[in-house]
Parts: structure tokens; sequence; C-alpha cells
């Protein structure tokens, strides 16, 4: 079991690692520590994670993937790739309604954090979760799910690994659709809103030297009509593209309008590909999908401090929900990631600034990425914090699940 995450800046301070095998295994685990944290495929950037106690792995856990055609659902072991699922549930001629940019992020961990792809009609992946099924900290299992469990189950799913061990997720299927993908150069800025309403899936990539949008991929579903040349003042690729300047595009996704299945196109890197050595950090805000053009215009005057820390800057919709602590609760959204580089000690005073120029938009950090905003800045974004505060209290009285990171965020 890895003791760093997937980019390197974390070592676990835990000072047990396990792996699992049954759920039986779990509950005795998690009943008999009194710090205890999950970690998933390690692909978050920050210490959400992180534990002074025991580490635990679910990889070990037998690999479910059981389809209801009934109910259209698919249940999962929580530690299951988002990639490994979708070629399954695909071969059955069923979808997930969206994926992220990566496959290779696990079901749980992504859950936890209310992972997004893009698309203005598409909720971020936790709202595709029916039902989950957790260790609590008394090592009693407890199965929650959206029909029964109303509004506390809203509060559960992104639960930020706070509230128990999840060891299942349940999760909406759709019928198995085609999407193809294209890429576009050079997009006016003007042309903002019009890009995102295009298609599907719609992903800005901007690097902040230039006043125009470098890349839009443009995930369309296969039978709408192909975008017509010149599209929006753009260029359109005629060769396959790599978001970051530089890196080989053979890890990406097939473009070039290409047909294919919608896992295979809606995340940006292949899943048999390692889409970059992990040579990055990471941080995103999500603010009001309404107020894109200003908030753009709020960041150029930091632009000259993001362009020399920055790999790329990627611009994504995501349509509201009812979830908690979602950062999209409640508000279509505008999420502007920035994938930096690996100099954290150049990087953090460039985060302090993009989020002080973000003030104004109530902005809600990734929960799995890197952020310094303050707690009484990030509660007053998020309508359902006192509640989510309470429900982990109620569910976790003995505070096994805290990290410092939820002690900073959640005080007791
Ligand atoms: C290259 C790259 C691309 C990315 N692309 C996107 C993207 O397109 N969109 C986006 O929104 N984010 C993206 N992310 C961020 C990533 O999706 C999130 O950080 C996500 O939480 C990572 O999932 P993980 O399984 O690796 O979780 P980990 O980092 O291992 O854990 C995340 C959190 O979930 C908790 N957790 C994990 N498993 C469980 C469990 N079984 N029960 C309870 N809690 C659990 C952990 O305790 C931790 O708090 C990307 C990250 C990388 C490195």
């Amino acid at each position: 079991m890895p003791r760093r995450n997937w980019a390197g800046n974390v070592r676990y301070a835990a000072r047990r690692f396990h792996r699992p095998t049954s759920v039986d295994e779990l509950r005795r685990l998690v009943a008999g520590s009194d710090r205890l944290r999950v970690v998933g495929t390690g692909h978050s950037f920050n210490r959400l994670g992180d534990t002074t106690g025991d580490l635990v792995s679910l990889a070990g856990l037998p690999p479910e993937i059981t389809i209801d055609p009934e109910r259209r659902t698919v249940t999962v072991a929580a530690a299951l790739r988002y990639g490994d699922v979708a070629t399954r549930v695909h071969a059955e001629g069923y979808a997930l309604a969206n994926l992220a940019s990566l496959p290779h992020i696990s079901v749980a961990g992504a859950v936890a954090t209310g992972t997004h792809g893009s698309g203005e009609a598409n909720g971020n992946l936790a709202t595709a979760v029916a039902a989950l099924e957790l260790v609590t900290a008394d090592g009693e299992l407890l199965r929650v799910d959206r029909d029964t469990d109303g509004d506390t189950f809203a509060g559960m799913v992104v639960g930020l690994g706070a509230l128990g061990v999840v060891t299942r997720v349940t999760l909406d299927l759709v019928p198995a659709f085609d999407v193809r993908q294209y890429v576009h150069l050079g997009l006016p800025r003007e042309e903002l809103d019009a890009a995102f309403g295009s298609a599907y899936s719609v992903s800005l990539f901007t690097d902040w030297r230039s006043p125009r949008i470098a890349q839009v991929w443009r995930k369309q579903r296969a039978d709408q009509a192909a975008p017509p040349p010149g599209w929006l003042g753009t260029t359109a690729a005629d060769t396959a593209c790599h978001p970051v300047p530089g890196m080989p595009a053979e890890n990406c996704t097939t473009q070039l309008g290409v047909p294919g299945p919608w896992h295979e196109r809606l995340p940006h890197f292949r899943l048999g590909f390692t889409p970059s050595s992990g040579d990055e950090l990471q941080s995103e805000y999500h603010v009001p999908r309404a107020a894109a053009a200003e908030v753009l215009a709020a960041l150029d005057p930091v632009a000259h401090l993001i362009a020399p820390v920055l790999q790329i800057c990627e611009l994504r919709t995501v349509a509201a929900d009812r979830l908690w602590l979602s950062p999209n609760y409640d508000r279509d959204s505008l999420a502007v990631h920035f994938t930096w580089s690996d100099d954290a000690a150049a990087v953090l005073p460039v985060v302090a600034a993009v989020e002080e120029r973000l003030a104004p938009f109530a902005p809600r950090p990734h929960w799995g990425k890197v952020f310094g905003l303050a707690p009484e800045r990030v509660a007053a974004a998020h309508p359902r914090y006192a509640d989510f505060a309470a429900l982990l209290t109620r569910l976790d009285p003995a505070g096994t699940f805290r990290t410092e990171l939820l002690d900073r965020y959640f005080p007791r």
C-alpha cells in the first residue's frame, strides 16, 4: 500500500496501514481504532484523507459489481475505479451519466469529495449515488438510500470520509450512448457561454497567457451534427491534442470526431495510460455559473502571477444539486481548475491571490485539492455547513474519522 498520495506532496502520517479482505475484518478494525481514515486511489492533493492512526485501503475487498436492471442501478465495491465499473456496465448496455477527467479514481473517494466532470445539465458524480453502505465509528454496518433517508442521505453522500468507511456504493445507470469528441483552438472569450451550451460535456483550457481560450474539448452525443468549419471563431484541431502543451496526446481519449462509447470519450485520459507523472498540484473553485465572464475578468489582474506556475487551467460547468457539502449545492456552477507546477512554495502564494480575487463570488473549494480559504469563508459559502457539522458529531461522537483538516474546517 503506497505511503504517499498520487502527486507525492502528502506523505501519510499514519502509524499503521491495513488492507482488510472482508467487511467483517474491516468492522473489527474500525471498532478497535480511535483514529482511522480510508484511502481510495490517493488522487487527492491535501491531507483530508490522512490520519495519525490507522490508514485503511479497501482494495482487498471483493470487487463486486452487481447490476439491478429493474432499478437501473449498479452496486459496486467502494474501492473500484470508475474505469473498471464503466467497462463492465457498458458491456451490459448501460452507462453512467458522467465521468471525471480521469477514469483511474476510486468511486468512494471521488464521491466523498464531490468530484465532477462537465456539462450544463450534468450533476457531479455524487449526484448519481442512490445508496451507500458504510461502517460507522462503532463498527456497525449502516445502509442509507435516497428514497428512504431523504435529507439525511443528501447530507451523507459528499461525506469527506468523515462519517464512516463506505464499503458499497449504488449508482444510477442510463442507457449506453456514443460520443464524438472534437477539439477547437482559440475560442474568443465572448463565446464562452455559447461554447459551454454546445455539447453534452464541454471543457475549456486556458494558459492565462492569451485572452483567447487555447482549447475547447467538446464531447457531443454521436447523433448531434458535427460543428461547422470556423465554429464560434475557432480553428478545428486536425491532430490529437493534450490539454497541457508538450505532453503526449496518446494518453488522451480519442478526438477528431471519431464516435465511440461514452466511457472512452467523457474522460480526457485513457484508462490504460498514466495521464502524467504526478508532478503537479491542483486547486479548484466552484463559483456561480451565471458569473462566468465576471469571474474570468476578476482573475485577469493576477494572470501574470498564475501563468508562470501553471501547467493548465480548465473551466467546466456543473449542474446544481441538493447534496449538503457538494460544491454545487443549489447552484449551477462554473468550476475553475488549476493544474499547477509541483513547486508548492511558488504555488501557494498564487493560490492565495486567486482566492482573494474570487472572494466576491463565494467560491467553494474542491474538497480534494489544495486550498487555503479561511474556514468561516468556506462555511459561509455552504448553506448546509452547520447541518453537516451536526451530522458529523452525531455519527462520529468520539472523532474516530477526524483529521487535522476536518478539525480546522469543522471545529468541535
Ligand atoms: C490527475 C487527476 C485528475 C483529476 N480529475 C478530476 C476531475 O476531473 N474532476 C474532479 O472533480 N476531481 C478530479 N481530481 C480530483 C479527484 O477526483 C479527487 O481528489 C478524488 O477525491 C480522488 O479520489 P481517490 O479515490 O483517489 O480518493 P483519495 O484521495 O484516496 O481520498 C479522497 C477522500 O475520500 C475519502 N475516501 C476514500 N475512500 C473512501 C471510502 N471507501 N469511504 C469513505 N471515505 C473514503 C478519503 O478518506 C479522502 O478523504 C483529479 C485528480 C487527479 C490526480
